[in-house]
């Protein structure tokens, strides 16, 4: 049989996982993709703060200041990793603003219709931080009391590349996993590139498209995700640690990098840099590319990103 996409979707992760396989063997596809849709269901668990399962990330948000939690090792890593990257995007990115997160409320069920007091910013932001989070003996301890981690920038990009491992393992090597809009793409389209497009951040068509034809993961993240309008006011769920409010130095950010934690992290950290401070750091990193909506909405990139463009119609928020 000629080999065509063979595509399936699960909802996981918060949003809905696209995945496809191009291969002329439907069914080892279809199993190879319930196989990595079940890891990806098993870090959503691992990581999430939410619902009622229980797991080491939670443990460590209930202790007390001084308690030791040892964190499964992959929640474990991934910590170590994102406070890498803190120290890497000067503070931008921060797996412990738990906290300040949820006093905004843009992952809970029902969106805000206001942004909190000044007052209520700042007494998150005293229980916010990763300056505040140690690593003891095999264990991890908080030093304010009520501070909590929060993997929401990086843990599903995370879940993206430990999809794509159960892919290659099964033999694939031209897939694309895609959880709304955050993606690994892997190989080739057969023999063509995978195009990919790129949301508009105020428009319904695409920003344009890139052309991908190795291994490499695209991440976007943008204030039209989760973002409510407050007398005439943009608020949504990208938080500037410094000031403890919605970052208004971008509308978005792509990053197109060798993996999917790394570009899931990095968009998110340079969203809150800005294309001015961000574009010099992503300039001297190795396989790393990204893509700026400014604020103003005009453009700005470093090499690495070829943007075939579309025509788009504005919207008006
Ligand atoms: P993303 O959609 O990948 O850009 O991640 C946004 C999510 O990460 C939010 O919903 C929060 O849970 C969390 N978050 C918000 N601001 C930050 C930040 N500056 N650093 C790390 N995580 C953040
Ligand atoms: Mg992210």
């Amino acid at each position: 049989m000629e080999a065509r996409d063979i595509k399936e979707t699960r909802f996981l992760l918060g949003t809905i996982v696209e995945f496809t396989v191009y291969t002329d063997d439907e069914s080892r596809a279809l199993k190879a993709i319930a196989e990595a849709a079940q890891v990806m269901r098993d870090v959503e668990q691992a990581f999430t703060i939410f619902g009622v399962h229980d797991n080491s990330v939670k443990q460590f948000n209930r202790a007390k200041v001084g308690q030791v939690v040892v964190l499964q090792d992959e929640v474990d890593a991934l910590l170590r990793l994102s406070l890498m990257i803190h120290q890497q995007t000067q503070g931008a990115f921060d797996p412990a603003l738990g906290t300040l997160n949820q006093l905004w409320g843009f992952s809970g069920e029902i969106m805000p219709t206001q942004p909190p007091s000044q007052q209520h910013i700042q007494q998150a932001l005293a229980k916010s931080g990763s300056r505040h989070v140690d690593s003891q003996g095999r264990g991890w301890v908080k030093q304010v009391q009520g501070l909590q981690l929060d993997f929401g920038a990086i843990a599903k990009g995370y879940a993206i590349d430990q999809g794509v491992k159960v892919l290659k393992k099964h033999g694939f090597h031209q897939a694309i996993i895609n959880a709304g809009g955050d993606m690994m793409v892997l190989g080739t389209h057969g023999d063509k590139p995978w195009r990919i497009a790129i949301r508009h951040p105020r428009a319904d068509q695409p920003l344009g498209w890139v052309e991908i034809d190795q291994d490499s993961s695209i991440v976007t993240s943008g204030d039209y995700e989760r973002f409510y309008m407050y007398k005439g006011r943009r608020y949504h769920h990208i938080l500037d640690p410094q000031t403890g409010k919605p970052s208004s130095a971008s509308q978005s950010v792509t990053v197109i990098a060798a993996n999917a934690t790394l570009a899931d992290a990095w968009s998110t950290a340079l969203f809150v840099l800005g294309s001015k401070q961000g574009i010099d750091i992503v300039q001297k990193r190795k396989a790393m590319a990204a893509l700026w909506v400014k604020a103003d909405g005009s453009f700005r990139q470093t090499q690495g990103i070829e943007l075939h463009h579309a025509p788009v119609t504005m919207r008006t928020n």
